[in-house]
């Protein structure tokens, strides 16, 4: 068992359902060199490249709290209500959350729909 120091990338999040892979720079709930700022849950934060705000970030994703999945924030993915739960464990309990999360989801996916025109 000899552990190589090949360039193995293991600051890597990569979202399990939209393959979704890029680099982070920390995975928690308080960000470093940020102002002050708490998470409300544990996830994939990585510089933003793109401003020149060094405090700046962005949050990629995080685990599914019933699956442990890694899944990232976008809303095809995932979704956050008190916790990060991917989508798959959201349809699976959908009727576990409330009325108004149904409708948003619900709304989501006919606005989603490919538009053909
Ligand atoms: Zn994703
Ligand atoms: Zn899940």
């Amino acid at each position: 068992m000899e552990q190589s120091a090949a360039e193995t990338p293991q600051n890597t999040f990569s979202c399990q359902l939209c393959g979704l892979s890029t680099s982070f720079t920390y995975y928690g709930q308080k960000p470093p060199n940020t102002r002050a700022v708490v998470l409300l849950e544990e996830c994939f934060v990585a510089k933003d490249p793109f401003s020149p705000d060094k405090e700046k970030f962005l949050v990629l994703g995080s685990t599914c709290s019933l699956c442990s999945m890694c899944v990232c924030v976008g809303p095809d993915c995932s979704l956050f209500y008190t916790k990060r739960f991917c989508i798959e464990c959201v349809n699976k309990h959908l009727d576990q959350f409330p009325q108004q999360i149904q409708a948003e989801l619900a709304k989501k996916k006919q606005s989603s729909k490919p538009g053909v025109s």
